[in-house]
């Protein structure tokens, strides 16, 4: 083992697969082995592996002036013109951005964002936020606070009791339906549970609430129809602001340009990462609307400067390496691609594997799906210790194909948006022979 501390590793693991080289959605390891990369790396290498248009524009800028802060108001070109960029392309009023190097980092700043923010509006009591079961935000000490996976809070003291996190449910009908309830049901019923717990915390004390608008790392959570509008309709009511973190759905992962778009979100507040620049160089973006930023402006002189930001906030290689991704997105028209190949690969899914006898449900929305693996199809019971998903990832990779089980026993599929159908088809052909051999393999250990 060489001396790496592996991020999300158990301290037993050994190094597992090494990777070389990349090209389109394929990787190669050191013995030459070729792979699709049906994860995206994690959900982020959205151009793929070789495009030297997005290299080119880093090695440019890099030749240039290869850092500069920008504290105090310092700047550079690259940073002006990706904020103008993105305040065209969001659905958020009149839009600022702050610039940050990861997802994780990107959600602690708006921790602190609100917190700045009601501060200089007089309201310091307003500081709770909403997260939901199984949502995924980072890692950091804030974002992993509003984390619920159990690895991330375990063994940490998490959630930081200052931070005052509230958990609502995950709006997952097949794992958390009760009874006969209908999907209609479940939604009122969890939307029923959050309202009491905003009344009995006091919904002058919320700041907001972070959702996910499909999730990744629990394991590709589309919530039900009907879900967000009364979701909003609530938070609305009671003065929460609507927190949308997109560091997976941004930028055309669903098929629509943003998450929210697709679920019909209109979010205050939106984190970006991993996809804003094809995860080519670290960045991310959290996006605040117009009216907040006058009020901060206004208010100034009492809370005093912004004491936050990042040695490489805004640096100017990451900021080409954005702007030249979404140059690339549009030009190509790839979230029209992604909407169509999405669809197909949506219906592929659901052909080859809703019948299967290992599969309990077939999610997703565009480019990005996970098939729900059980011991029993009809009762939609699971495996102890992800036993069908690590089965299935071995599998996977056994035939070519990088995927990731995620939530225990899910297998999550989030390939490179540029994906061609035929490529798709080469894709789920792989994932079925593995399905197959996984399913064997629990049946041979008497799991099934
Ligand atoms: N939010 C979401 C929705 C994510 O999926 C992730 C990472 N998978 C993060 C935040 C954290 O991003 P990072 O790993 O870049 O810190």
């Amino acid at each position: 083992m060489a001396p790496v501390i592996y991020p999300t590793t158990n301290f037993t693991a050994t190094e597992q697969l090494c990777l070389d080289r990349g090209e389109g959605i394929y990787v190669y390891d050191t013995d030459g082995n070729k792979y699709i990369e049906g994860l995206a790396g994690l959900w982020c290498t959205s151009l793929g592996y070789s495009n030297t248009e997005v290299m080119d524009a880093i090695t440019e800028q890099l030749h240039k002036l290869p850092f500069s802060h920008t504290f105090g108001g310092k700047t550079h070109a690259p940073i002006m013109q990706l904020a103008q960029k993105l305040k065209a392309m969001v659905p958020v009023e009149d839009a600022y951005v702050f610039f940050g190097n990861s997802g994780s980092d990107a959600n602690d700043t708006h921790v602190k964002m609100l917190r700045y923010y009601f501060n200089a509006i007089g309201k310091p009591e307003k500081r709770k936020i909403i997260t939901r079961e199984r949502g995924y935000h980072g890692v950091t000490v804030a974002a992993g606070s509003l984390t619920s996976l159990p690895a991330n809070l375990a063994h940490f003291d998490a959630p930081l009791e200052a931070l005052h996190i509230l958990r609502s449910d995950a709006p997952h009908y097949y794992t958390g339906r009760q009874g006969n309830e209908t999907e209609a049901q479940f939604t009122d019923r969890i939307i029923g549970n959050l309202e009491q717990q905003i009344l009995a915390e006091d919904p002058d004390t919320i700041a907001a609430m972070i959702v996910e608008p499909v999730t990744g790392a629990s394991g590709v959570i589309v919530p039900p129809e009907g879900y967000y509008e009364k979701l909003q309709v609530l938070l609305r009511k009671h003065g929460i602001l609507v927190w949308a973190d997109e560091v997976i759905t941004g930028f055309g992962r669903t098929g629509a340009d943003f998450g929210c778009t697709a679920m019909g979100i209109k979010p205050d507040l939106m984190t970006f990462a991993k996809q804003l620049s094809s995860a080519y160089f670290p960045i991310s973006a959290s996006v605040i609307p117009g009216w907040m930023y006058e009020a901060m402006i206004n208010q100034t002189n009492e809370v005093g400067v912004f004491g936050h930001g990042y040695t490489y906030s805004g640096h100017p290689a990451a900021c080409a390496a954005a702007l030249k991704t979404l140059e690339i997105y549009e030009r190509d028209n790839l979230f029209e691609h992604a909407a169509e190949v999405g669809a197909y690969m949506q219906a592929q899914l659901r052909g080859i594997f809703t019948d299967h006898p290992l599969v309990g449900e077939v999610r997703g929305i565009g480019l990005i799906a996970a098939l729900e693996l059980v011991s029993n199809k009809t009762t939609g019971a699971s495996f102890d210790k992800g036993a069908a998903g690590a089965a299935a990832q071995k599998a996977c990779e056994a035939n070519g194909l990088i995927i990731r089980a995620v939530a225990g026993n899910a297998v999550a599929l989030c390939p490179p948006i540029i994906i061609t159908k035929d490529e798709v088809d080469d894709m789920l052909a792989r994932l079925k022979t593995a399905i197959d051999s996984a399913y064997g393999d629990l049946k041979d250990k008497d799991l099934l």
